[in-house]
């Protein structure tokens, strides 16, 4: 029998993961929701220390499931540290999770608040040999999130967009040199942390989990680009690429630092 590869619809989405991956149910799935009221403040827990080299962005990607833009992660080039973490982690690449209107599309959720679309900065510790070895241990995975929120114009976001005639269909890539993730951070790197999983299958329960408080803005006309991208791969009916984030699971025990007051 053909087995239907997971994506977001009613008859393979979040719902239905755990048929094909029960960790979908285990103990440190993610994305959840935070409750800054039950997060504890931690003043152990450092400020991140984010250093990105432009010079490793590659390309950008339509995956079928969000878009990436990928980045050369054979040297220390582009690096998280400090933070909740230890040692050196890399970055591999950034994606998004976003809805079909304004009203949903992250994945964390901040105190039931939804936010119209979450950023996603992936990084593997480099105490492993490779992002693929990396990606199924307890520490293998730091991921940032940071929250878009409709406001002012966002320049540096624009740049990313532009590239979209290029993926809109799945399978489509082009190059994307020089641009710097630096550049979509929030001013504020205050942070939630907790250790979490991949919010997509195999849903592996690797990631310490870094969400940034303060939103970064784009206009609604921003964001309205996004949805014209395509789950679909060309000569497929057409399928915009809406609605592919993970609600939020449950908490199971685990707790939620702050790195703020
Ligand atoms: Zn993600």
């Amino acid at each position: 029998t053909v087995t239907m590869s997971w994506g977001y619809a009613a008859n393979n989405g979040p719902d239905k993961w755990a048929d094909n991956f029960p960790i979908a149910n285990g103990p440190r799935q993610s994305p959840i929701d935070i409750i800054p009221g039950e997060a504890s403040f931690d003043g152990g827990l450092k400020p991140l220390s984010l250093k990105y080299d432009p010079s490793t962005c590659l390309d950008i990607l339509n995956n079928g499931h969000s878009f990436q833009v990928t980045f050369a992660d054979d040297t220390n080039s582009s690096t998280l540290t400090d933070g909740p973490i230890s040692g050196i982690y890399r970055l591999k690449q950034f994606h998004f999770h976003w809805g079909a209107s304004d009203d949903k599309g992250s994945e964390h959720t901040v105190a039931g608040t939804k936010y119209p679309a979450e950023l996603h900065l992936v990084h593997w510790n480099t105490k492993y040999p490779s992002f693929g070895e990396a990606a199924s241990q307890p520490d293998g995975l730091a991921v940032v999130g940071v929250f878009l929120q409709i406001g002012d114009h966002n320049p540096s976001l624009q740049k990313v967009l532009d590239a979209f005639g290029a993926i809109k269909a799945k399978g489509k890539q082009t190059s994307f040199p020089g641009f710097d993730p630096a550049t979509l951070l929030p001013a504020c790197l205050d942070y939630w942390t907790y250790d979490g999983s991949l919010t997509t299958p195999p849903l592996l329960e690797s990631v310490t989990w870094i969400v940034c408080k303060q939103p970064i803005t784009l206009t609604s006309e921003q964001m309205a680009k996004f949805r014209c991208l395509l789950f679909s791969a060309e000569g497929e009916a057409e399928c915009c690429m809406v609605d592919n984030y993970r609600p939020p699971q449950p908490l199971k025990g685990r707790s939620v630092r702050a790195s703020f007051k």
